[in-house]
């Protein structure tokens, strides 16, 4: 199998604070001999644990990218055992863009795992994270926010896996993570993820959907500093603090399909639950007008199971087929 084309400026082995590129060729008509330049930093001392931590995995999710620039420049080596990995900005034309699938060559990262030596600049980098960097990590932590078009309650995931002591491994994990809600997340297709990639290596994958809609606040940036921190004790990479106490989450699943609610009409959808709100089964929790049609009813979206409102459409114009909301349980 060819070499992936990326080199990278930081060495992986070395001890202290290292801030560098990973950087793939990419000759294009404004840059004939050019690279994609994606930005990373390692921070090590001695041996110990190694901690992947990754944002920007899409364009348009900023608590990730936030926090782990911030932590890129304070994390001291002193202060850990072991190695912390960090990729503030994993799809970096497409952070660079605010979008989020690359404007390069239109490819979501989050479904280009395990990736293709010699496919698109997108396929490249996951290529290289699949080959180079996740055989180096024990744990992953991948965070995400709803982007431009879906607005979350701040949550950390993990998901049903076959290996039952590797689910719990993932569980604690995204427990410890310590967002308001840990979530048993079940994907619309889990093919090309990075979480099924590092699962599959029987590895730690912790993953996040902080907020939404192509913005960031306080009190997500917050829980996500907050989050990681977490993590790096959790993983054994810092000490405990005397005393701390394990962080108060509530832990929600989703135990069957009608979880998600996904539009048949396109119009103009009007949230009828806020996040945070518990329905009722049969309870509308949104319709849809017609701008088109002014003296048509609008369609009624009603929740297909009782519980908790913890996903909406961010936008308000949708299509057939777009996502309009998460309804997940408690946990029995
Ligand atoms: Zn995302």
């Amino acid at each position: 199998m060819a070499t992936n084309p990326i080199t990278s400026t930081v060495d992986f082995e070395r001890d202290g604070n290292q801030h560098g590129w990973l950087e793939l060729p990419y000759s294009r008509d404004d840059s004939a001999w050019g690279a994609v330049m994606i930005p990373i930093a390692v921070v090590k001392n001695g041996r110990g644990p190694t901690a992947l931590l990754t944002g920007g995995n899409h364009g348009d999710e900023y608590e990730g990218p936030i926090a782990l620039l911030k932590l890129a420049r304070s994390l001291e080596p002193g202060a850990i055992s072991g190695r912390v990995i960090i990729i503030p900005a994993l799809n970096y034309p497409a952070v660079m863009a605010g979008t989020r699938v690359s404007p390069i060559d239109g490819v979501n990262m989050n479904r280009a795992f395990p990736g293709l030596r010699d496919g698109s600049v997108t396929q490249m980098i996951a290529d290289y994270l699949q080959r180079t960097i996740l055989p180096l990590s024990d744990a992953l932590v991948d965070i995400h926010s709803g982007g431009k078009t879906m607005m979350f309650s701040p949550f950390s995931a993990y998901h049903k896996l076959p290996d039952a002591a590797l689910q719990e491994r993932c569980r604690a994990g995204a427990a410890a993570f310590g967002a308001p809600i840990t979530l048993e997340l079940v994907e619309l297709d889990a093919a090309g993820m990075l979480d099924t990639a590092v699962e599959e290596l029987g590895k730690v994958f912790v993953g996040t959907e902080l907020g939404g809609g192509g913005t960031a606040t306080t009190e997500t940036v917050a829980i996500a500093e907050r989050g990681i921190q977490n993590m790096l004790a959790h993983f054994g990479l810092t000490e405990r603090t005397a005393g701390a106490t394990a962080p108060d989450t509530r832990p929600l699943h989703m135990p069957e399909p009608g979880c998600f609610l996904i539009a048949e009409h396109g119009g103009l959808y009007e949230p009828l639950a806020d996040l945070g709100t518990t329905v009722a089964s049969g309870q509308a929790v949104g319709q849809i007008h017609h701008p088109d049609e002014p003296s048509r009813e609008p369609v009624a979206y009603h929740a297909k199971t009782a519980g908790l409102v913890i996903g909406r459409s961010h936008k308000v114009l949708v299509v057939p087929g777009d996502f309009l909301g998460l309804i997940a349980h408690d946990m029995p």
